[in-house]
């Protein structure tokens, strides 16, 4: 389902360009207080169910009703802990919803959405550039989360290192790596910068300067990464609306299916 608002906002053209997006804003802030204030209802029968759990289990079930296609099936059991204990505590003490566009995917379905990308840019080596092939994609391994909206990415990108989640490319700012028991991974240009087990690795040199880049440029490119970059996922919202029959063909078609 998509809002007219919302619509105006995906187009973003036009003089109607602001005033749509602030439409969009006052939308997700309606449905967060809505969101939070079903969560506080769905306390008590969380804690019968549960007591020592029953912050956690008001928060998943209020952001399935805020996020009815969300699917959070195939996940690694260490991805799924950390990215309900984070969304919990984003929910609880920052009022901030997370919500989950795409996490696992078989990968049957990676290479489909590979070789759309391919059939869109052209080549291979263009199509890496947003998605990776089923070998390489770390969502067919079940670690990998594409995060709405985008201020719920925001808190993920500055919280999510205590639960061992890191955004991992500058042209992507809803993916999210589970990384846990190693030092924070470096956030890659793009997907196909670095594929692993494949003879390409990053040089020395590549990574310093890409470093230095990423310091004395970094509130530069979040900005034109914000500008340039907003994840369809972003602009398709979901908003206690019925469940979708076809979470992935919707992910598919709006684009909202990353590395
Ligand atoms: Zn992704």
């Amino acid at each position: 389902m998509t809002f007219p608002s919302a619509s105006a906002h995906i187009a973003g053209i036009g003089a109607g360009q602001a005033s749509s997006t602030v439409e969009a804003m006052n939308e997700q802030r309606v449905f967060a207080l809505v969101t939070r204030f079903l969560a506080i209802l769905l306390l008590i029968p969380a804690w019968l169910r549960s007591p020592g759990r029953a912050r956690r289990l008001a928060c998943g079930w209020a952001l399935s009703l805020r996020f009815p296609a969300e699917d959070l099936s195939g996940l690694s059991a260490g991805t799924l802990a950390a990215f309900t204990a984070a969304r919990t505590e984003a929910f609880w003490r920052h009022r901030t919803l997370i919500g989950l566009t795409s996490g696992h995917r078989d990968a049957a379905e990676q290479h489909r959405l590979f070789l759309a990308e391919v059939a869109k840019t052209g080549s291979e080596q263009a199509a890496r550039r947003r998605v990776l092939p089923a070998k390489d994609s770390v969502h067919v391994r079940g670690i990998a989360l594409d995060i709405r909206p985008r201020e719920g990415a925001q808190w993920l990108e500055d919280n999510g290192s205590r639960f061992a989640l890191y955004r991992t490319y500058d042209n992507e700012w809803w993916h999210f790596e589970y990384r846990p028991g190693e030092t924070p991974p470096a956030r890659l240009p793009h997907p196909g910068w670095l594929v692993t087990g494949t003879a390409r690795a990053i040089s020395p040199l590549n990574a310093f300067f890409h470093g230095l880049s990423t310091v004395t440029c970094g509130a530069r490119a979040a900005r034109k990464s914000a500008a340039s970059n907003a994840s369809p996922a972003e602009t398709t919202p979901l908003a206690f609306t019925r469940p979708s029959s076809t979470r992935s063909t919707a992910s598919t078609t709006s684009g909202a299916v990353t590395a």
